[in-house]
């Protein structure tokens, strides 16, 4: 079997880039049916980012402590 390319967002799926106030070059890249808030590592620091989808911002947070070890990863 041939193996197939990870799925990408077309641009015309991508509502805009957040800048990690962190790292400017780390950037998040938002879907157009992003709402809400998340939390993630940035990949270059290791610093923990609140990403707010709705307003397109980004803040340094603390980690979601317990978090992995209560909940599930849904892939
Ligand atoms: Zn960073």
């Amino acid at each position: 079997m041939k193996q197939s390319d990870p799925p990408a967002l077309s641009l015309d799926q991508i509502k805009g880039i957040i800048q990690y106030p962190c790292c400017p070059k780390q950037t998040a890249v938002v879907s157009l049916d992003a709402h809400g808030r998340i939390s993630v590592q940035c990949a270059n620091c290791g610093k923990y980012l609140l990403i707010d989808n709705d307003r397109m911002t980004a803040t340094v947070t603390r980690p979601c402590k317990g978090a992995k070890a209560r909940f599930r990863s849904a892939g």
